[in-house]
C-alpha cells in the first residue's frame, strides 16, 4: 500500500514533485503557507543567497533579511527588483499581494507595507520556497 497514483501526468511537475519535499510542493505550487515558527530560516542569520528552491534564481539576500517576529523570514528588498514578481491575492477573504518568482511561477509567500525604512516592505517568504547558498561556498 505504499503506491499513490497521482492525477497529474504533467512532467515538469513530476519533475518538481522528486526534487521537492511535501511542505516544499505544497507553498510553492498550491499557494500553500507554512505554520509560523516552523521554517528553517525563520532565525537563520549566516550571509548568503537565498534562491528559489524550485529553479534556483536568485531572489534575496541575507542582507535585506530582518528579524519582523512574525515567524517567517523577512525582507526588505528582493535581491533583483525583476526576479519576484507580486500579485494580487484576494483568498482568504483578504486583498494581499502575493510574492512569486519571476522565473518559474512559484508561490513565495507576501509583501506587506509595514517594513522597515528605506523601502517600508516587508517581504513575508515561506522558508519552504527558499534554498540558501552560503556566500563562503
Ligand atoms: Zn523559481
Amino acid at each position: 500500500m505504499t503506491t499513490i497514483k497521482l492525477a497529474m501526468d504533467d512532467s515538469d511537475n513530476n519533475e518538481l514533485r522528486a526534487k521537492l519535499d511535501d511542505e516544499q510542493f505544497q507553498v510553492t505550487q498550491n499557494k500553500g503557507t507554512e505554520r509560523a515558527f516552523t521554517g528553517k530560516y525563520v532565525d537563520h542569520k549566516a550571509q548568503g543567497i537565498y534562491r528559489c528552491v524550485c529553479c534556483d534564481t536568485e531572489l534575496f539576500s541575507s542582507e535585506q533579511k530582518f528579524d519582523s517576529g512574525s515567524g517567517w523570514p523577512s525582507f526588505w528588498l528582493p535581491l533583483a527588483g525583476d526576479t519576484v514578481q507580486t500579485k494580487i491575492d484576494t483568498s482568504h477573504g483578504m486583498t494581499r499581494s502575493e510574492v512569486v518568482c519571476k522565473n518559474c511561477d512559484a508561490h513565495l509567500g507576501h509583501v506587506f507595507e509595514d517594513g522597515p525604512q528605506p523601502t517600508g516592505l516587508r517581504y513575508c517568504i515561506n522558508s519552504a520556497s527558499l534554498d540558501f547558498r552560503d556566500s563562503q561556498e
